[in-house]
């Protein structure tokens, strides 16, 4: 499988291109802005991409998804419960200062457990709210993207509209720290880590913090 990572806009997201080595076929994760770099890859490594995934909503996630479908034809995929924050993109984005970014709507959602092909690439959903409604974590063999539920020595924001910090703490404990220790975790933003760190270090999930 071919696993690419590239570090896009303003808000440095991390957008993963993941491939069929043999069928070029592929799913891109966030493509939050930059979709000449994007797509300068997946014309280079001959790439056919199925599915655009936002692991949630927010507008540093999504601001290629237009120009990538267009490009591509791919289908754009998303938890329902953020259809209505992919939809506010635009006022997120210039509440932030920045340039009004949009996203069509997607042509299909997805719920947990739900998986997502394309060639020997099988993602498995996982619903991880919390950062906000209809946020997911997308699991690979021996790896998670986990959006902005989870980081590397951190948890995502829970002030956020539709945010709330216990159903974070939830579905982070129930949906990710339930997987193998190695799993590698590949965050929205930020270094990837791996399951068994987060579980002894990270100071918003250790039994100091409260959580059990
Ligand atoms: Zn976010
Ligand atoms: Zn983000």
């Amino acid at each position: 499988m071919i696993l690419i990572r590239l570090i896009v806009g303003p808000l440095q997201v991390n957008c993963f291109i993941l491939a069929d080595e043999k069928t070029r076929e592929a799913i891109v994760i966030d493509p939050g802005e930059d979709a000449e770099d994007v797509l300068r890859i997946i014309r280079e490594k001959g790439l056919k991409i199925k599915y655009i995934v936002n692991t949630h909503g927010h507008f540093d996630h999504i601001g290629a998804n237009k120009a990538i479908k267009d490009a591509t034809g791919a289908e754009l995929l998303i938890h329902e419960e953020d259809a209505p924050v992919l939809a506010t993109a635009s006022r997120q984005s210039t509440a932030f200062g920045l340039n009004p970014v949009s996203s069509p709507r997607a042509d299909r959602f997805v719920k947990h457990g739900d998986v997502i092909t394309a060639g020997e690439v099988s993602l498995t959903v996982l619903h991880t709210p919390g950062h906000s409604p209809g946020g997911i974590s997308l699991l690979e063999q021996g790896m998670v993207f986990t959006g902005d539920a989870l980081f590397a020595g951190s948890i995502g924001r829970s002030d956020l509209p539709g945010g709330d910090l216990i159903t974070l703490l939830n579905a982070i404990k129930t949906n990710l720290l339930t997987l193998p220790d190695d799993t590698r975790v590949f965050p929205g933003h930020g270094p990837a880590s791996t399951i068994g760190d987060e579980r002894r270090d990270n100071p918003f999930l250790n039994q100091e913090s409260g959580f059990e």
